[in-house]
């Protein structure tokens, strides 16, 4: 309690939709007159949004939460709630089968893994937190509004995230999300684009789009595509960048390719992730796809402007993964000149269909290879960030020392920036060059 106030802290694991996700969660507590807390052992409730992509990032959330409740019996009485939500509150969840038996048994294993555990509650659910905290309950026609209509800010208003769909329908072999998340849902394109103009009117400059496959966005009629939904958003009026996080080469048009090297508004970096340059391994994970498809949505980008970033995800060591379908990735990373790589050893995920292919190569092998591609890839963008060194770029300045370059690079400058200056986008000379970043004036 703070001044008569009940109080919260929430710790966020994993992507931007379950950042995004905690911003609603943070809407909601805020409602119900909790106040947020900057340290977790002053809360009064603790709220995990977890991440289940990988068996590293659910040990990460159950080493949190263990560390949490052993400073919270030193620091505070024992009475503090900790409620996990996100991706390992749905995975376990469906766990629990209507079998009884498989009921117990898992509920058994989950208090063996998380004994100070007090709440699990879906993410698709959570309209339910206040009255799980014995708070009010929402007017049911509210909780839907803000299930939806949400966008959320970083601390000073800048950058906004907006989750345009949420869930998947591809069913790619190694992938837990449609499993966590559910099917593909698209949100309405009235409700993106005034939460947009919302954003923009109110200050915004960097507007992220945010889905599972955000390119794949369908109007609920299915006539009006991702592009359409662009073009809406680029009429709304003011000086404010577009970026959109993740795509997927399958629904990556050659309109999309055009729209966003030549409108001002796009920042020029896209993430388009390809996942192996193997056309045997990504059949293997249903990707529907193949090498060449990506590296035309590459080139198709790059000859309309040829210093587009281009960053992509790769998991390496697939079961079945050849040292010739890895040097296949290599060759790929290399032709389309990849800037950064979202890099993951396969690990297999329990109900998916790769969880059942059998693992062909060694922990050892697997770093291997990944050291393999971070040396190709830093090597790539070394050189590629050093060509802006003398050169001026737009930057939009988050802090007094921070920023992101219209490449979508983070910056950091020499000289601090001006009061009036944070918040805009200005331009500025790179002085230096590093792996991370640049460095400007
Ligand atoms: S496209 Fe594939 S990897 Fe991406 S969320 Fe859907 S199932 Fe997962």
């Amino acid at each position: 309690m703070q001044n008569g106030k009940k109080t919260y802290y929430i710790k966020t694991f994993g992507c931007a939709m379950n950042y995004s996700d905690s911003e609603r969660i943070k809407f909601l507590m805020e409602k119900i007159g909790f106040k947020q807390m900057k340290k977790s052992t002053d809360a009064d409730v603790v709220i995990l949004n977890s991440c289940s992509i990988r068996q590293q990032a659910e040990d990460k959330v159950i080493g949190w939460g263990q560390n949490l409740r052993i400073k919270g019996n030193k620091y505070k009485d024992k009475k503090q709630k900790i409620i996990l939500t996100g991706c390992m509150a749905t995975r376990f969840n469906r766990n629990l089968s209507n079998n009884v038996d498989t009921q117990l048994k898992q509920r058994k294993l989950l208090k063996r893994q998380m004994p100070w555990l007090d709440e699990i509650i879906e993410i698709s659910e959570i309209n339910k937190l206040p009255s799980l905290l014995g708070t009010k309950q929402f007017e049911k026609d509210d909780l839907a509004n803000e299930n939806i209509n949400i966008r959320s800010f970083n601390s000073n208003n800048v950058i906004g995230l907006f989750p345009i769909s949420t869930g998947c329908d591809n069913f790619c072999s190694y992938c837990i999300v449609p499993y966590t998340r559910g099917r593909l849902t698209n949100y309405p394109e009235e409700m993106i684009i005034s939460a947009v103009r919302e954003f923009i009117n109110q200050g915004g400059k960097l507007v992220t789009l945010i889905g599972q496959n955000v390119n794949s966005w369908k109007s609920k009629d299915g006539k009006r595509d991702f592009v359409d939904l662009l073009n809406e958003l680029i009429k709304i009026e003011g000086d404010f960048w577009i970026n959109f996080i993740s795509s997927n080469p399958m629904d990556f048009t050659d309109r999309l390719c055009h729209l966003i090297a030549t409108d001002p508004h796009f920042i020029k970096s896209v993430n388009l992730a390809v996942q192996s340059g193997s056309d045997r391994i990504l059949k293997l994970m249903n990707r529907r796809y193949e090498a060449i498809d990506f590296l035309n949505i590459v080139r198709t980008i790059k000859n309309k402007y040829p210093d587009f970033r281009i960053t992509t995800d790769i998991i390496v060591g697939f079961p079945g993964e050849e040292k010739s379908d890895f040097d296949a990735t290599l060759k790929l990373l290399k032709d389309a000149d990849i800037d950064m790589v979202y890099l993951g050893k396969f690990s297999p995920r329990k109900g998916t269909v790769a969880s059942r292919y059998k693992e062909t190569l060694s922990l050892q092998e697997k770093k291997n290879r990944e050291n393999l591609v971070y040396d190709l890839i830093n090597e790539i963008r070394i050189k590629h960030n050093k060509k802006y060194i003398g050169k001026e770029v737009d930057v939009l300045i988050t802090g007094g020392r921070r920023g992101i370059s219209y490449f979508n690079h983070e910056v950091v400058l020499n000289n601090s920036a001006s009061k009036k200056e944070i918040g805009q986008i200005v331009r500025k000379k790179v002085v230096e060059a590093t792996r991370a970043g640049l460095v400007l004036e």
